[in-house]
């Protein structure tokens, strides 16, 4: 029955495989034996191979061990975990922050925590899989808008049933097309209707805003939005999730949300690490200024060879090309000649709409953008994608 299945998978290019990065996850990296430019990670800034980080992780493993043993509240809370739940709190400027061992768990624990089957869930077409499946394991009826169409979202919350307890779910930046979500508007929107908005910046955090704090420091509404998640596995370079917020609610997502009260807590290291990461993103501005040029003359680059793009605004800079077998023999011929970005096909985006998807970090050299552009525009002619 599996084989069954997988080969009906290769039949559609749809079957999906394991690449193992044989070396540190930098901007250049050993793939099975080959030196390749990486434009696939979400280390946006360089942090998951910092010097200071890793010294971070090695000294509260010295001192608090591997492992933290349990769940947070059973015994498994260490200072490590409270340092970077302080410091969280401090950069986002809300009362406090409840971290998770992912994004997934965190969209997963939050979102039943915060509506239950009774209530109604809008949510962007193009949310998160993590969002999608929060939503569903909260029992709430879900209905999907367009992707960032406020107009679709006000006609579908216009027509709701009455005093109905509704949230809105959206990614800030998101992840398989690098666009922004019109958070103004969709604030605006949860205002009129009396809705909540649940914001996942995964994405954003770190590397949108003047100072890193994310989508909505990007659009100067932080103080307008109580809470919202985030992830540290991207730009803080570690691994984890985080919720920022009032306190009330902190505590309240701490004795309710399953995927904190049931899972052993992350490793000190790695609460360690992101406490570092986390003073190295606020001192050192000048890592998100590299990131955006990088970011930049890749954008131009690609759209002087002619690629199709989506309308990112952010570091995620996929290339459009439709057709599954096709999106794979470009990522294949990318591969060969030294440049590793993925093919990235359905489920993960809609059908039809099979990409290359494109990220750039800080660390990337001005030469290792000139050769992954050169190799993007061969793998593109060859491959009849321009
Ligand atoms: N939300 C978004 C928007 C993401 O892109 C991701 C990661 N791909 C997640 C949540 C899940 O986060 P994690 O990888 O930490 O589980």
């Amino acid at each position: 029955m599996f084989e069954q299945r997988l080969r009906r998978f290769e039949q559609q290019h749809l079957l999906r495989q394991l690449r193992t990065i044989g070396s540190a996850s930098e901007a250049e990296v050993t793939l099975e034996g080959r030196p390749v430019i990486l434009m696939a990670s979400n280390n946006y800034l360089g942090l998951a191979t910092h010097p200071v980080l890793k010294r971070a992780a090695v000294q509260a493993t010295e001192r608090f061990g591997v492992g933290a043993g349990a769940a947070r509240l059973v015994s498994g809370t260490l200072p490590p975990h409270e340092e970077l739940e302080t410091a969280l709190a401090k950069f986002k400027g809300t009362e406090a922050a409840l971290t998770f061992g992912s994004g997934y768990l965190a969209n997963l624990g939050v979102i039943p925590a915060l509506i239950g089957a009774e209530g109604l869930i809008f949510a962007d077409r193009l949310c998160h899989a993590s969002l999608i499946d929060g939503c569903r394991l909260s029992g709430a009826s879900l209905r999907v808008y367009r992707h960032n169409d406020a107009a679709h979202l006000k006609s579908l919350l216009a027509g709701r049933p009455a005093k109905r307890d509704t949230l809105i779910v959206t990614d800030g930046v998101f992840s398989m097309d690098g666009d922004l979500a019109p958070l103004p508007e969709l604030i605006e929107l949860a205002d009129r209707y009396g809705a909540r908005l649940f914001v996942d910046d995964a994405h954003g955090t770190g590397v949108m805003g003047v100072h890193g704090r994310g989508t909505l420091e990007h659009y100067g509404v932080e103080s307008r939005l109580s809470f919202h998640m985030g992830t540290l596995g991207k730009a803080l370079g570690t691994s984890g999730a985080y919720v920022a917020g009032p306190a009330a609610m902190i505590q309240y997502l701490l004795n309710t949300a399953r995927t904190f009260l049931f899972a052993t807590a992350p490793p000190p290291a790695t609460a360690a690490a992101t406490v570092a990461g986390l003073q190295i993103l606020q001192a050192e501005p000048d890592r998100r200024a590299r990131l955006w040029n990088n970011r930049n003359q890749l954008h131009a680059g690609l759209k002087n060879l002619g690629f199709r793009l989506t309308g990112s605004a952010s570091p995620i800079l996929p290339i459009l090309v439709g057709d599954a077998q096709k999106t794979v023999a470009m990522a294949n011929r990318l591969l060969e000649l030294g440049v590793y970005a993925p093919a990235i096909r359905p489920p993960t985006v809609p059908k039809e709409t099979s990409r290359i998807r494109v990220t750039v970090t800080s660390e990337h050299s001005r030469a290792q953008l000139d050769r992954a552009l050169e190799a993007f525009g061969r793998a593109g002619r060859e491959t009849g994608v321009i």
